[in-house]
């Protein structure tokens, strides 16, 4: 299916955040953000997708590294994950964050891939890469979601014509520490909190974010809030070389005497967006973390799951991550 040859595009190369949203911006839905392009590349030699004007973020310094701040942390949209899982301040305060980054692929990828293109890439459906014309590329049909359809991967919940899951290990991490995204464009900025920057297909079929044409991530900030909390991240995957996650679960915990006293936890690769797991922290908050509120914990999770043909699996390893994560 590849045909590793890329269609011809102008390439330009800003060194300011401003002279990239003035480029994002000229050029609306023809234009492409490329950071570390381990998931644009694909798309382009895949001929899958295809933009006439690709903005390469590479040489904006502003936009790399990891600050304090009087409230936390900021981290540049293009902060390599491999900065990510090995900075001594993420690993200090926000480790459930440096872990799920640890999780990410390859040494090779965490090395090129960003955070930001690591929250901004695309579903991984087979179907949906391959280029097909499914509902997500416009079309009319969902091939994973037919009687032979290959959907071991794909949703529990919140199927809306595409079955499709969030595939990044990143980004329920950042929904636990209630980050914030920090979006530029030519209007101005905004900024939105981490748990509704992902959109499901009843929102957008054909985003998984809440970013439009001319929109720029320029940052991930996260609150003081959690710092240093009881933290808990694990991912199952077929193979732990490199893979997506089947399930994966972020959580962070406060103890207080021995009960919990807040937390909050989320699961990837179950929905479009990363699920927020609130019927478990409501059912556990004020429960010790022992073996009985685990169990409470893991059948809470999974209520509701509507699985598809050939993913009924990953309802016991939700339930399963849950308590896991729960006895930490
Ligand atoms: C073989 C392979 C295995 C992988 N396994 C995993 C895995 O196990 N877990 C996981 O979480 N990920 C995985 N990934 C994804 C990888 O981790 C990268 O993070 C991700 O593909 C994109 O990062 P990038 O910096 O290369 O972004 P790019 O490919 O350059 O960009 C990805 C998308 O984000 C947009 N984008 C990037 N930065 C910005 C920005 N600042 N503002 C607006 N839009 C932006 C781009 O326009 C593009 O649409 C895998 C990728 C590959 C190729």
């Amino acid at each position: 299916m590849s045909k590793d040859m890329m269609r011809a595009f102008e390439l330009y190369q800003p060194d300011s955040v401003d002279n990239a949203v003035e480029l994002l911006d000229r050029f609306g839905s023809e234009s492409w953000a490329l950071a570390g392009g381990n998931d644009t590349l694909d798309w382009f030699k895949d001929r899958a997708k295809f933009a006439s004007s690709v903005v390469d973020l590479s040489g904006i310094e502003a936009l790399r590294g990891i600050r304090e701040t009087d409230d936390g942390i900021e981290i540049g949209a293009l902060t390599s994950l491999t900065d990510i899982e090995t900075s001594v301040l993420i690993q200090e305060r926000y480790s459930v964050l440096s872990d799920a980054a640890r999780r990410v692929a390859s040494p090779q990828i965490r090395n090129t891939g960003t955070i930001g293109g690591n929250v901004c890439q695309d579903a991984r459906c087979w179907y949906y890469r391959y280029g097909v014309d499914c509902y997500r590329a416009g079309g009319t049909t969902c091939y994973a979601d037919t009687p032979e359809g290959q959907n071991r991967e794909h949703c529990l919940w919140g199927a809306d014509r595409c079955v499709a899951v969030s595939p990044s290990d990143t980004a329920p991490a950042l929904v636990v520490l209630d980050a914030e995204m920090v979006i530029q464009n030519a209007e101005g900025e905004r900024v939105v909190s981490a748990e509704e920057f992902f959109i499901g297909p009843e929102v957008d079929i054909e985003r998984m974010t809440v970013l439009e044409p001319g929109d720029l991530l320029t940052a991930i900030r996260i609150p003081n809030d959690w710092a240093g909390a009881q933290f808990y991240f694990e991912k199952v995957a077929d193979r732990n070389s490199w893979d997506f996650a089947l399930v994966n679960i972020a959580s962070a915990m406060v103890l207080e005497g021995g009960t919990i006293a807040r937390i909050r936890m989320a699961a990837g690769a179950v929905e479009c967006v990363p699920r927020r797991l609130n019927v478990v922290e409501e059912v556990v908050t004020g429960s010790a973390p022992d073996e009985a509120t685990a169990a409470l914990a893991g059948q809470a999770a999974v209520r509701g799951a509507a699985p598809l043909n050939y993913n009924h699996f990953k309802i016991p390893l939700l339930e399963n991550l849950v308590k896991r994560a729960i006895r930490g």
